[in-house]
């Protein structure tokens, strides 16, 4: 009996310590770097790292043999503009029904469902949730407990009384908690961003001017005042946290450029003078386009005249500056800004050919929702390339992306931390649905 249990041991021993080298064959790999597609070479994945990238025939013998025919291997995609507790259109009203651990919940399955269409990391722009539930998702995350994307970001939006983060449409009797942070005057500013901190946010999300999907604000004003402003960047500055800026009027794009924004989210209503301000600030822009064209003409949100608006009198102009942006040398990222509980996530991926209808190459277009979003979110020394020594976030999509970008929405392949997620072609997938 007792060499029984020292055999089961060792057993157990050996497999534990004795790797498992997946090598992943395809005819195609977009690495993230190289502006051409590598053919017929396969990738080793060791433990949660790439190894090696390699001829077919140089595959070792005791290599598991991963065969994916007919598609492309690329980076896990990186959506770096999420808010996976958003679990309704009206998210409003979602916000004031649903507690904390509902929205936990819904939000776990819905970033389940991300990570099976290809999105291995995501940074959250703040949420409509009183407390911290995608900090705690990170943390089951991260420990292995769920399976779930990469996190990173803020917890909350932080905005002004009557801003893009408060709760404008109920009678001033009433006092609910809003789904944003509400904070006035550089002291509260400071102190909401030293409690975002303190629960885990390491990104502050700024309302820096009106929004388009909340009700009651007007996304052409400015929100915050220059000393607000000021504030919360030095603040954010001090704990060496990086902010991203929501902002669509001009001044406050360019406000929030100057002041040190990492990142510029939406950015609707840029001109020359934002594009030549974020190039000299080496600022990241985030437009998230395709959200407006999914809610078009529709009456599913409350703010539903404002996103007509959107696509009615502006769109075409602001692609084109988008396009100028991207030739000027603006780091362009992608980010979904849609991808909640009510939508299904596949169409998270559409982002991509608004960019390219905007005047990126499709592989530009895959370079923002993969290296470019790495860089933004400071992780490029380990994620957003296939390249050795980082980690093994692969997907595979069938065909070529590179003629037809809508494949990016049903990968077949998923690969994070060298642990496979799914694979269609062999009818696994880790989750249950
Ligand atoms: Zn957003």
């Amino acid at each position: 009996m007792y060499r029984l249990l020292l055999l089961i041991l060792s057993f157990s021993y050996l497999s534990m310590t004795e790797a498992e080298t997946y090598a992943i064959i395809a005819p195609r790999i977009i690495d993230g770097n190289a502006n051409t597609v590598l053919e017929n070479q396969a990738i080793l994945v060791m433990d949660a790292e790439i190894s090696a990238i390699i001829e077919i025939s140089q595959i070792p013998q005791n290599a598991v043999r991963i065969n994916l025919p007919d598609t492309t291997l690329m980076p896990g995609m990186i959506n770096a503009h999420e808010h996976p507790l958003l679990y309704k259109h009206d998210y409003q009203n979602a916000h004031l029904q649903g507690s904390s651990a509902y929205k936990a919940l819904l939000g776990l399955s819905n970033l389940q469902r991300l990570l099976k269409s290809g999105w291995t990391s995501i940074r959250v722009m703040g949420d409509g949730d009183v407390y911290y539930a995608n900090q705690d998702l990170r943390k089951v995350i991260d420990a292995g407990i769920f399976i779930g994307p990469r996190l990173t970001g803020a917890a909350h939006y932080i905005s002004i009384t009557g801003g893009g983060g408060d709760i404008n449409y109920l009678s001033s009797e009433q006092s609910v908690i809003a789904d944003g942070l509400i904070a006035d005057g550089p002291d509260e500013i400071r102190k909401a961003i030293r409690k975002e901190i303190k629960y885990g946010s390491d990104w502050i999300k700024l309302m820096v001017t009106g929004a388009f999907m909340s009700v009651g604000d007007n996304p052409k004003n400015i929100a915050f005042s220059p000393e607000e402003l000021a504030a919360a960047l030095e603040e954010a500055a001090r704990h060496n946290i990086p902010v991203a800026a929501h902002a669509h009027a001009t001044e406050g794009i360019n406000q929030a450029i100057i002041a040190g924004a990492r990142s510029i989210e939406h950015g609707s209503y840029l001109n020359e003078k934002s594009i030549a301000l974020m190039v000299e600030h080496n600022t990241y822009y985030v437009p998230t386009i395709y959200i407006g064209d999914y809610y078009a003409h529709s009456d599913k949100l409350l703010a539903q005249s404002k996103n007509d608006d959107f696509y009615l009198s502006f769109r075409d102009d602001w692609l084109k500056m988008i396009g100028k942006a991207h030739r000027a040398g603006v780091k362009i990222a992608v980010g979904s800004d849609l991808c909640g509980y009510a939508v299904p996530s596949a169409v998270c991926a559409r982002e991509f050919a608004t960019l390219i209808e905007a005047g990126l190459s499709p592989m530009d277009a895959i370079k923002a929702g993969t290296i470019v979003g790495a860089q933004l979110l400071q992780w490029d020394n380990r994620l957003g390339t296939i390249e050795p020594g980082k980690l093994a976030d692969i997907i595979a999509v069938p065909g070529n992306p590179l003629n037809d970008i809508s494949v990016l929405e049903n990968p077949v392949f998923v690969m994070k931390d060298g642990v496979i997620i799914v694979n269609q072609l062999d009818n696994y997938s880790a989750l249950p649905y």
